[in-house]
């Protein structure tokens, strides 16, 4: 969770190097629909704490569901949300914000990087097996990325990750607060 103007950077000049893709390319995503609608139908977050949905008042929240952010009027909520899909002892669950009603969810993007993270900061964790250790962090893979730390191109870092076998998808965070913002994973 972070309001989008507190780690959003400007600026993006830097010539940015050629780097190896996965053959089928990258695709975002934001939380899981299922789960989502689950969490909005028992009223209870993955931290076991009630949902308390409030109106946003142009706060512009960045929400993870639609990876869209949250218009005046609509009711949006902050819950406890573990974007995990198996479990073990790398199973987070932290703060984001969802909008509290149904939306579109991942229908309502593409696949492409959304432009609102496009030149924001971000610290990356790859996820999958290392060492021959199943549901892992692939700790030698993590990076903290954006125009201000030397790692202009997000959507290239992401992609260079995922050429690693060891790697299933790649979580970002907001780099002050830590919020899961976006995964990535192969096509
Ligand atoms: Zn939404």
């Amino acid at each position: 969770m972070s309001n989008n103007t507190v780690d959003t950077l400007q600026g993006n000049t830097s010539a940015e190097r050629a780097r190896p893709e996965p053959a089928g390319g990258v695709e975002f995503f934001g939380l899981d629909d299922h789960a989502v609608r689950q969490l909005r139908i028992a009223k209870i977050d993955h931290a076991g704490n009630p949902v308390r949905p409030f109106v946003d008042r142009g706060d512009q929240w960045p929400l993870r569901c639609c990876l869209a952010t949250s218009r005046p009027g609509e009711r949006v909520a902050i819950v406890a949300f573990s974007p995990f899909p198996w479990n073990s002892p790398y199973r987070a669950t932290g703060p984001v914000v969802i909008h509290a009603d149904p939306c579109a969810g991942s229908a309502a993007f593409d696949g492409a990087l959304p432009a609102q993270f496009s030149d924001q900061a971000k610290i990356l964790r790859g996820y999958g097996t290392d060492d021959d250790r199943e549901h892992t962090i692939v700790y030698d893979l993590g990076r903290l990325v954006g125009p201000a730390h030397g790692r202009p191109n997000i959507v290239g870092e992401i992609a260079d990750m995922l050429t690693d076998p060891r790697v299933e998808f790649v979580h970002a965070y907001n780099v002050l607060a830590g919020c899961y913002a976006f995964g990535a994973r192969r096509r």
